[in-house]
Parts: structure tokens; sequence; C-alpha cells
């Protein structure tokens, strides 16, 4: 299981990831335990942080009334029934509700190469290029590194490479040093934020390098 880093839940905590990492890290949280506990834990430590400083604003016994509150243990709620959707090819993707707000904001899909298809999320604010992904079963992407960073959210079926095999939830980061050649045998919806344009390396994909541009073009 790929999950996001610990810097990350930590500024998810704060509240201070920017949006669409916040709806990674949120859309992760929603599949994994482990990283809902951990945010839990930081979000209570948060918590005291914040009691502490406010100590001389309220009297010692509120203070130890709400001590006690964090100290009682804190159940992890089921997450919500995921009630956002995208259709594509003739398929209902359910997705979770964190993403309602990027598939209104979806563009039409344009096929990259052979089963490659991706759509661009229109108007957000950050400077990523943000697409939706989808591979059809037996797709792949030719071997290639990256120039920036990326992380891919997987949302329905999965993929796997060199390094792993990847499902629903999972936050996979690549970056400059990755060399990859990812494939889906039964196909494969991924949210994809990328910071600059993937590089193919291998001899036959260089052919694909002006498809890539034209690709990373229509995002943002
Ligand atoms: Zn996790």
């Amino acid at each position: 299981m790929m999950h996001p880093t610990y810097e990350q839940l930590k500024l998810h905590a704060d509240g201070a990831l920017d949006d669409v990492q916040s709806i990674m890290v949120a859309v992760h949280l929603h599949h994994c335990d482990k990283c809902r506990q951990q945010l839990l834990q930081l979000e209570q430590d948060l918590a005291s942080q914040s009691l502490v400083e406010t100590e001389s604003v309220f009297g010692a016994d509120d203070l130890s009334a709400l001590m006690e509150r964090l100290d009682e243990p804190v159940e992890v709620k089921p997450s919500t029934p995921s009630h956002s959707s995208l259709s594509f090819q003739g398929r209902e993707f359910s997705l979770p509700p964190h993403l309602n707000e990027l598939v209104q904001r979806t563009g039409s899909w344009t096929r990259i190469v052979n089963k490659l298809w991706s759509a661009p999320i229109r108007d957000h604010d950050q400077d990523y290029q943000l697409n939706f992904i989808y591979m059809e079963p037996g797709g792949s992407i030719a071997q290639h590194t990256h120039k920036g960073l990326e992380w891919t959210l997987v949302l329905d079926g999965s993929f796997s490479d060199e390094n792993g095999h990847y499902g629903p939830g999972e936050l996979v980061r690549t970056d400059g040093e990755l060399e990859h050649t990812p494939v889906s045998e039964q196909g494969c919806l991924c949210l994809a934020a990328i910071d600059a344009p993937l590089q193919f390396t291998s001899g036959i994909a260089r052919a694909l390098n002006p498809f890539s541009q034209l690709f990373f073009k229509t995002g943002g």
C-alpha cells in the first residue's frame, strides 16, 4: 500500500495542504485505516498544542475538563458512502464524494495513445497539470521518466509497474529518479497531478513524445 507522506498528513491535519493534494489525501484516507488513525493522532496533538497556547485565556478547570475530553478514545467513523460518479466508455465509475467538484470541471476525454485516455480538470489554482487518466484493460504506458514530481491516485481498478501493484486509494509518488512502465490488466482510472511533462525513454516510445506534449497542454 502506498501512503501519503507524513509531511502531507501533517499539513492535512493543519488544513495547510493545497486543494489538489488535500483531495488526494482525503480519498486515500477513505481507503486507509492506518492513515486515518495517524491523522487523528496528529489532530489531537495539534489540539493539545493550541490548548497549551490558550491556557492563559481559559481557567484551569475549563482546561482540565477539555483535556479529559481529549483523552477519551476516539472512534474511527466509517467513511461516508461515495456519491460522486464519472461515466466513460459506457462504464459508470463510483467515486468518493471528495471528487465531486473535480468531476464537474472535467473536460472531454482524449485518446493519448492506443489504450490510454485522459481528461483535463479545468480551473484549479495550483501549478499542476491535473487529469483523470483511464487505461483500458490490457493498456500500458511506454517506459518513461518524470521531469518533475507526479502524484497518481488510483480510483478504480489497478495498475502495476516495476515497483509494485497499486489498487484503489493508493497514492503513488513518482519523480525524476523513477523510470517505469505502468501496465493495467483490468483497466484503471486514476487522478494524476503532474508538475512537468513526462519524458519517454525507450526507443519506440520516443515517437510518443509529441502526444505527451499534446496531452499535457490540455491540463490546467
Ligand atoms: Zn495510508
